[in-house]
């Protein structure tokens, strides 16, 4: 024995045990061909406890006892296909596996035939996965094994079940069938209409748009493009309006994009831009998905619709009605322009010269004097003062014929 000392090893050091497979088995045979004799012989590590201690990686710690020595030793083994790496806590010198690693492994493979215990344990096994997912699987630990099973729910495990469904699917692929058909899934899409508004380059124009719903399928979460042609198949049935839309897009692009210039230039085209708008109007006020969007340029129109310049809006019956108010102000007069809806003057409009914006509602104007008397007095900053050595003459030149057109409601603020 003394001549085989530098054979020894420490029990906490690796030791190798080489297996006569590639698939995790260990049986007693090898067990004991990768032990000493008097190790084999020894009685007092044969009756343990055992319990497992954590698996990660496919390294196995187990805690292994001996309740007549009163002694416990924790056991490391590395989980290979073809190799087992055994070390034990107590460091004892040996050549080969110390009894308490003999007396362990024994009992987990406990006959001539593998009990799967290492295939089972092995890294990325069904043990290591069920710990990890818990609540998928029902988990019984015993003395010597860890029984996993899993929900019914869960069907057959790729990786983990016995059976490999890639493989038969690609078996039973080679079968004859009809190949799928070429469409690809796409989500729900609803056509929409967006209201298109520049600040100055364009009069406002209408134009539709395939829109992605979102879940709930009641509102656009995103845009696929905007519909420039009426062949497109998103148009069933929807024919009047996008010809009027069509229509209306290509005169406001013959027109500069204020009321003021479009009247001087052409107002036999600027009245049909405004009767387009006044026929579309109850047709697009029908539709589910109105939006208020951004125009910047002719050639954008080419891409898809910005969801991040869009907000839906409802069209309105109401007309919005012009005021004005001629308030003393002491030293002079002041001149204020009021759009009113039920009466009440809005504060916060967006003025987009034919079209006001209010909250989520959008109003289309009364007329184009209206629209064109909206967009002067937006010009001047909202009201005109008129010093009172001028007001003769404002009067006579203006105000006569203004308040034939419009109420101009008089009064003085007191001071
Ligand atoms: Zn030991």
């Amino acid at each position: 024995m003394e001549n085989n000392h530098h054979n020894h090893r420490c029990a906490d050091q690796p030791y190798i045990i080489q297996l006569d497979n590639d698939y995790y088995c260990l049986t007693q045979e090898v067990i004991n061909q990768n032990a000493e004799l008097k190790i084999i012989r020894r009685k007092d590590w044969r009756q343990i406890k055992q319990k497992f201690l954590s698996l990660e990686n496919g390294v196995l710690k187990l805690a292994v006892t001996s309740p007549e020595n009163k002694e416990g030793f924790e056991l490391t083994i590395k989980i290979g296909k073809d190799k087992l790496h055994v070390s034990c806590s107590c460091g004892q010198p040996v050549e080969k596996l110390c009894s308490h690693a003999y007396a362990a492994l024994s009992h987990v493979s406990y006959s001539h035939v593998d009990s799967g215990f290492f295939e089972k344990h092995r890294a990325g096994g069904p043990v290591e996965l069920a710990l990890k997912h818990r609540k998928h699987f029902r988990i019984r630990q015993t003395n010597y094994n860890t029984d996993v099973e899993q929900n019914e729910a869960l069907g057959s495990i790729y990786k983990i079940s016995a059976e490999d469904p890639p493989d038969s699917v690609i078996n039973l692929l080679k079968l004859k069938g009809t190949p799928a058909p070429k469409i690809a899934v796409k989500e729900e899409t609803a056509l929409s209409y967006l209201l298109m508004c520049s600040s100055w380059r364009t009069l406002p124009f209408l134009i539709p748009a395939e829109a992605v719903l979102n879940k709930a399928g009641n509102a656009p979460k995103g845009f696929v493009k905007y519909i420039q042609t009426a062949d497109d198949p998103m148009l069933n049935g929807e024919s009047a309006i996008c010809k009027k839309c069509f229509k209306l897009m290509e005169l406001v692009k013959q027109l500069p994009g204020t009321i003021e210039d479009a009247a001087e230039g052409n107002v036999s085209l600027l009245e049909e831009v405004f009767q387009l708008w006044k026929e579309v109007w109850p047709l697009v006020k029908r539709q589910p998905f109105v939006l208020k969007s951004e125009h910047w340029l002719w050639r954008l129109l080419k891409q898809k619709p910005r969801k991040s310049v869009t907000y839906p809006v409802n069209i309105s019956n109401i007309v919005p009605q012009v005021q004005f108010e001629l308030i003393d102000k002491g030293a002079y007069y002041r001149l204020q322009l009021n759009i009113l809806i039920n009466n009440a003057a809005l504060t916060n409009y967006d003025f987009c010269r034919l079209i006001i914006f209010h909250k989520d509602q959008a109003y289309l104007l009364g007329s184009l004097r209206d629209a064109a008397i909206i967009e002067l007095w937006n010009k001047l900053g909202g009201f005109l003062t008129v010093f009172k050595e001028h007001f003769d003459d404002f009067e006579e030149r203006a105000l006569f014929e203004l308040s034939d057109n419009y109420f101009v409601k008089k009064y003085s603020e007191n001071h």
